[in-house]
């Protein structure tokens, strides 16, 4: 997203003044966004949402380009807007009079982190991360809170703790952050959501994609050309201070060269065990924003339905409250992989295609199973969740699987960027800036021999689509800029 729309941009404004070259190291365009098919209907491999319809460039372009509109059934998601079924571990189902206060309570606290809302009692903690304000809130409502009854292997006290974990589990999905005491607590409020509705798109996200390009002539995007290196401040080619070197062997000068990708990709081509990506090394400050910052992985997994699954009503809009990891009450037949996953939802209503979001650790171990022990580890979970299901613990619940593998792809490490602990907004404001920086008089180096973009490069919509288009705009302006060709 960050480079097709730098080349657009740069291409519509100043075709006959620049040469211009997209190189991308896999065999398609689109990056982190994806759109196939399964099972006959459209689904997204990476990005799905466009988070905030008002404002979002890439709605327009959606609803300039027809994608808002589609002939195939897609993941809308419509089936989350209703009432969720709630099922603990054992077969309990939750009632909302058990459920709503201990969500009620998750989200005035995800307010009070965001700024949107104040809670008495619960201010000044000194808190550093998300997750240990989050413990802080569940403490304070539980010490308030009679002992009341237990229901089958559960206290009353360990399933609202539960509860209260799956809504953490669907936390860490939306920042990727692998544990939420890993994200920090005061940058949460910089974060901005564009306003409006939140939507999926019907024909497909790839599709904004395929827009971008269309405008580039034959021959710009070179696909399978992956950078190994990126020798700057060279002067050993053609007058041009960059120099890309392909896996390859192949070579390619440049007087600029923008940068997209991930945050994963440069943590592992900066590190000092691993390749190096940059010579020279970017300097220190450069390199200590990429090491801070955080990068998480999320994967999703879809599952059909077998014809032998029958449920007159649909599969359920399913939340999942599991004991947690360390306790002895864990029922064997769930695996330890679908533990911290909170929800199983078909991706439109009536779908036989359902939906589950993993984050973390358990999103890398997941990449490494093979399909039929992920099916039967949904089907044995689903068994001992639904108590209309248990009847039928052996038969396989499920005749098909699609899982992402974003964590063990190299060209991509991970899923999207968040605020860890330990680092701040100003590294991705660190992390934009171009290399040489202006100025040192008429022996200083070129400037903007790299510049920088991708979702982790902007400090307010990281992690997003639109922040990575909007990075992708910046630095395309700063090189017209550069060349007088905008104010
Ligand atoms: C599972 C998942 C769900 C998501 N859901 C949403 C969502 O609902 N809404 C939302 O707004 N965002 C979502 N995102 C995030 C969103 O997809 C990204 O923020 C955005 O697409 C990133 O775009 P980018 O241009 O910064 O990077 P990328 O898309 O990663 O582009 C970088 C490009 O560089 C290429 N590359 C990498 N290394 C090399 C190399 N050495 N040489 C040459 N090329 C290389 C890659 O192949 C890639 O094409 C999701 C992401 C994932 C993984």
């Amino acid at each position: 997203m960050a480079g097709l729309t730098a080349a657009n941009k740069l291409y519509t404004a100043a075709a006959s003044s620049l040469e211009l070259t997209v190189v991308e190291g896999g065999s398609r365009i689109g990056g982190r966004i994806s759109t196939a098919e399964f099972s006959g209907d459209r689904i997204e491999h990476g990005a799905t949402w466009i988070h905030g319809i008002e404002g979002s460039p890439l709605y327009e372009i959606a609803g300039d380009t027809n994608l808002l509109i589609s002939d195939q059934p897609w993941e809308c998601m419509d089936g989350a807007l209703g009432d969720p079924v709630t099922a603990a571990e054992g077969g309990h189902l939750l009632s909302p009079a058990f459920v709503d206060p201990i969500s009620r309570l998750f989200t005035s606290l995800m307010d009070f982190i965001l700024g949107k809302a104040d809670i008495q009692c619960l201010v000044n903690g000194g808190d550093l991360s998300v997750g240990s304000f989050l413990r802080r809130g569940l403490a304070a409502y539980l010490e308030k809170e009679k002992k009341g009854i237990s229901v089958g292997r559960w206290s009353k006290r360990s399933l609202q703790k539960a509860v209260f974990a799956m809504h953490e589990s669907i936390q860490r999905t939306y920042t990727s952050a692998t544990d939420l005491s890993s994200l920090d607590y005061n940058a949460e409020k910089d974060y901005v959501l564009l306003p409006g509705e939140e939507i999926t798109v019907a024909g497909g996200y790839s599709g904004i994609i395929d827009h971008l390009a269309s405008v580039l002539p034959d021959g710009v995007i070179q696909l399978g050309r992956k950078v190994e290196k990126i020798e700057w401040a060279s002067s050993s080619c053609e007058g041009r201070p960059v120099v890309l070197h392909f896996s390859n062997g192949t070579a390619m000068s440049a007087d600029h060269v923008i940068v997209t990708v991930s945050l994963g990709v440069l943590k592992a081509g900066t590190s000092s065990e691993g390749w190096n990506l940059f010579h020279p090394s970017l300097p220190s400050c450069k390199a200590g924003a990429i090491s801070r910052l955080g990068y998480g992985l999320v994967n999703k997994v879809f599952l059909h339905l077998s014809p032998s699954y029958r449920d007159n009503d649909g599969f359920p809009f399913l939340q999942m409250v599991f004991h947690p990891s360390d306790s002895e009450l864990r029922n064997p037949k769930v695996p330890q992989w679908i533990r911290r996953t909170s929800f199983l939802c078909p991706i439109y209503s009536n779908s036989r295609t359902v939906l589950s979001w993993f984050t973390g650790q358990e999103a890398l171990e997941l990449e490494k199973l093979t399909d039929d022990e992920i099916i039967g580890g949904f089907s044995r979970t689903v068994s001992n969740l639904l108590p209309s299901q248990q009847h039928n613990e052996i038969s396989q619940k499920f005749d098909e699987v699609l899982r992402t593998q974003w964590g063990s792809n190299p060209l991509f490490l991970g899923s999207y960027s968040y605020v860890a602990v330990g680092s701040s907004i100003d590294d991705m404001d660190t992390l934009a800036e171009p290399l040489p920086k202006y100025g040192g008089g008429d022996s200083a180096p070129p400037p903007l021999q790299i510049l920088f973009a991708g979702e982790a490069t902007h400090k307010t919509h990281y992690s997003t689509t639109h922040g990575a288009y909007f990075s992708g705009l910046r630095e395309a302006n700063r090189l017209l800029k550069h060349y007088n060709c905008i104010n």
